[in-house]
């Protein structure tokens, strides 16, 4: 019998251990597709790896919401959406570009972004939503971050 106990023991605390790593090696993979920095996710590492389960609850509530690829990938959105805005040409191939087109006829570029307000499709060339109202992306500020 003492040995039956030892081997369920033995197999529950493999079994946490197992659980614990791999919980390490998932926070490290998601830490490092969200922070920017290595230092941050050495922080998140250690984390997790001291408080097994504590430390992998407060990583899944403050991490960042999108990944980098995907905040890398709005933005640059935004600056090709206020480009065009901006000019009246598409920011990529120089099609001269009608109020209500959606997307590049030479390219293909997608030319509308959702309304922050409401989230209705607003096309580069509007100025406001068509639905609530809210003046559209202003251009000024996301050409000047992009030029840096
Ligand atoms: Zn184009
Ligand atoms: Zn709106």
């Amino acid at each position: 019998m003492a040995l039956a106990s030892e081997l369920v023991r033995n197999a529950l605390s493999s079994a946490v251990a197992g659980v614990w790593i791999c919980s390490i090696a998932w926070v490290i993979a998601d830490a490092r597709s969200r922070l920017p920095k290595a230092r941050q996710v050495h922080l998140a590492t250690a984390g997790v790896g001291l408080l097994p389960v504590a430390g992998l609850l407060v990583w899944l509530a403050a991490r960042p919401r999108k990944t980098l690829t995907e905040r890398w990938t709005e933005e640059l959105r935004g600056v090709l959406f206020a480009d065009a805005a901006e000019t009246g040409a598409c920011p990529v191939c120089r099609t001269d570009l009608e109020r209500d087109f959606r997307t590049c006829p030479g390219c293909g570029l997608e030319l509308e972004q959702p309304c922050e307000a409401c989230g209705t499709p607003v096309q580069a060339m509007q100025d406001a939503c068509p639905e609530c109202g809210r003046p559209a992306v202003d251009a000024e500020p996301l050409l000047r971050a992009a030029a840096h």
